[in-house]
Parts: C-alpha cells; structure tokens; sequence
C-alpha cells in the first residue's frame, strides 16, 4: 500500500540519466544524424558522409574530415555535459551548433556507438559504447577526423522502437534534415547513402566564390534549378541584424508551404515569428493558399538570440522580436517590389 510506506528517494544511475535525455535529444534516427553532422560542423570539416541502412534504425553512420578528437579525450567526448564548445561562463554568446554536451553520451544509451577519431598530429582510436557502458580505448586507423557509427538505435527501449515510422518515412526526415543543413553550409561537401539498398540519396561538391554565388550553386543542387532561376537574392539589415538568401518570385509559388527554409545563425529552424513575418511579406504578392519558395539566413550577433530553448533547437527566441519581424517584412518587401517593378518595366519597353 502505497499511502502507508515511506517513498524512497533514489539518485538516478548514469545509463537511466542518459536514457531520459535521449529522450529529448533523440527523438527518432534523423535527430540522432542531425545531432552528428552539427558536430561534424563545428569540428570545421570541409566533408561530411552520411550513410544509414533501414531508415537509420539498423545503421548510421557520420564521417567527416574535422578537427578529430585526441584518444585521451575519447572517453570524456562521451560523458554527459562534457564539451569543448563553451566553458559555462557565457551561455548567451553561443557560437557553435553543439553546447549541451548531451548528443554523444545520448546516443551512446539508446544505441550502440562506435566514435572512431584522429587529430591532425595524433593517430587514430576508437572508443564502444553498449547500454552506456564504455569500451576501453583502441588504436583503430583512421584518416584525421572522426567517424560516429550507430547501429540498431533504441534496441534497448523497444517501446521507443515501436513508434518509429516506416523505414521509407525515417528516410524521408533523414534526407530533409541533411539537406537543410548542407543549405547552410555550401563550403562542405556532403554526401548521403542509403547503404542498405546502395543508394546515393544526394552528393554535393564545396561551392567557391562568393557568398551569394556560393549560395545559389548550393540552393540549386538541393532546391533545384527552377527554384534559383525563379527566386531573387535578398541582401537587408537593420541594427545588427542581417537577412539574405533567395526569395521565390510570387509567379513561383506553392499550393503547400513546402520549400520554406528559415536559418538563425545557420541553424536550420522552424519558428513561428519568422514563419508569420514570411507571410506577411508576401500578402500583397499572393492569394492566402499561394505560399513562396524561399532560403532565407537571419545573422545576428549571438547575444541577441537564445537558442537555449529547447534541446533539439528548432526554436529561437529573439531579444527584439519585433525588430526582427519589420527587417523581415520590409526586406522582403523591397526586394519582390524592385523585382516586380524591374519586370513591367522590360515588358514596357
Ligand atoms: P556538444 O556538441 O554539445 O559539445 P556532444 O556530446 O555532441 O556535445 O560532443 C561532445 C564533445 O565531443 C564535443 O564538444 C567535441 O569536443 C567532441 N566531438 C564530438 N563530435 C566530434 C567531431 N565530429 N569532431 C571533433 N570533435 C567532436
Ligand atoms: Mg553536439
């Protein structure tokens, strides 16, 4: 009878710790690649290989071409709330993807890890994880940079298993968010495989040149050509706050708001005030069941935007929101009426 005894208080273990962060972290296997393709970001790789076998839940693997991690440092990459990002005396002037410190030890509870690394001077090691248990650290060759293999994700929670979607469903979410992050990122190539059926998915080359040129390159490969040949550059700022990308022109637009990318400091998000802002600046231009292509970066300093909010980090919280919404609005704005007038003027003449 529970109202008659007296309730234990326990401190949770580590393994039931990192299983109840996973939770968070690691919704489904394309939060667990998102998760290793930011690190392999911040770890500055020129190149990044995705490959996954049944919708990421038999296989994931990431590699890329970074900083590496030092073998002795291997073991603490693993433990919880252990980082080289930030050291905790400025959480609101986060410059990286990563600062929790929770992805690997997360990964590592609710799958089987295998963190193979080599610095640029050191040689390679390798470092299991089972049921968050540590293997002992050994020397594996490897190029410099860092492989993440995760095999048979949630084998250990099979309730979590179960609510997993269709293989063909988890792939789709696995293509979605590496692409959106290769959007960001048009200096690193990336590729991703479905080695299970030895499908290449998508493979893009380092775009040159400059920012805008690198861009469009970059957009035209994911987006596709028609979107980059129907959109218009943006280039606006206002206190601070810069806005580029393409906009799609109004003739190009959807039935279905699907080709919406929205990125805060190249963070990948979908968030409500820049979503309504979106809307708003394309009111004048289209029918309320008409909505733009567009591939749209929000740079600000980082001290003007917590990314804090939530631990899969698809929502941001402006300090000026407001601000943020009229550099929106009135960016685009400009943009599609300069477009806009630029064509009647040639049809005129
Ligand atoms: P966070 O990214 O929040 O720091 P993670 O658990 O994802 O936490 O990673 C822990 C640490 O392991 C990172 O801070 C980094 O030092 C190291 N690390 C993880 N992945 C890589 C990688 N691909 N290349 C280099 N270092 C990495
Ligand atoms: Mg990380």
């Amino acid at each position: 009878n529970i109202s008659q005894s007296q309730p234990i208080i326990r401190q949770l273990n580590e393994t039931a710790i990192n299983q109840i962060a996973a939770g968070e972290v690691v919704e489904r296997p394309a939060s667990a690649i998102k998760e290793l393709v930011e690190n392999a970001i911040d770890a500055g790789a020129s190149r990044i290989d995705v490959e996954y076998a049944d919708g990421g839940k038999r296989l994931i693997q990431v590699t890329d071409n970074g900083c590496g991690i030092a073998a002795e440092d291997l073991a603490l990459a693993m433990s919880r709330h252990a980082t080289s990002k930030i050291d905790g005396s400025d959480l609101l002037n986060i410059q990286s993807f990563g600062f929790r410190g929770e992805a690997l030890p997360s990964l590592g509870a609710v799958g089987k890890l295998t963190l193979t690394s080599r610095t640029a001077t050191g040689s390679g090691a390798e470092l299991q994880v089972m049921g968050g248990k540590l293997s002992p650290v050994r020397p594996a060759a490897m190029q410099p940079g860092t492989r993440a293999t995760l095999r048979d994700l949630f084998y250990a929670t099979p309730a979590r298993l179960k609510f997993l979607r269709s293989d063909r469903a988890e792939a789709q979410a696995i293509a979605d968010v590496v692409k959106r992050l290769a959007m960001a990122e048009p200096a690193i190539a990336f590729s991703l495989r479905d080695t299970g059926t030895d499908r290449m998915v998508f493979q893009v080359q380092a775009e040159q040149g400059d920012m805008f040129s690198a861009l469009r390159g970059r957009l035209g490969q994911i987006m596709g050509r028609d979107f980059v040949d129907n959109a218009i550059p943006v280039d606006a700022e206002r206190e601070g706050v810069s806005l580029t990308g393409f906009a799609g022109l109004p003739t190009y637009s959807r039935g279905a708001a699907v080709a919406q990318y929205l990125f805060v400091n190249g963070r990948p998000v979908r968030d409500k005030l820049l979503l309504g802002a979106l809307r708003g600046a394309y009111a004048d231009f289209l029918s309320r069941d008409r909505h733009p292509a567009v591939a749209l970066f929000v740079e600000c300093d980082p001290t003007l935007v917590d990314v804090n909010v939530h631990p899969a980090k698809s929502e941001v919280r402006f300090r000026e929101p407001a601000m943020v919404r009229g550099l929106i609005v009135s960016g685009l704005r400009h943009a599609l009426a300069e477009a806009g007038h630029r064509a009647s003027t040639t049809v005129s003449s």
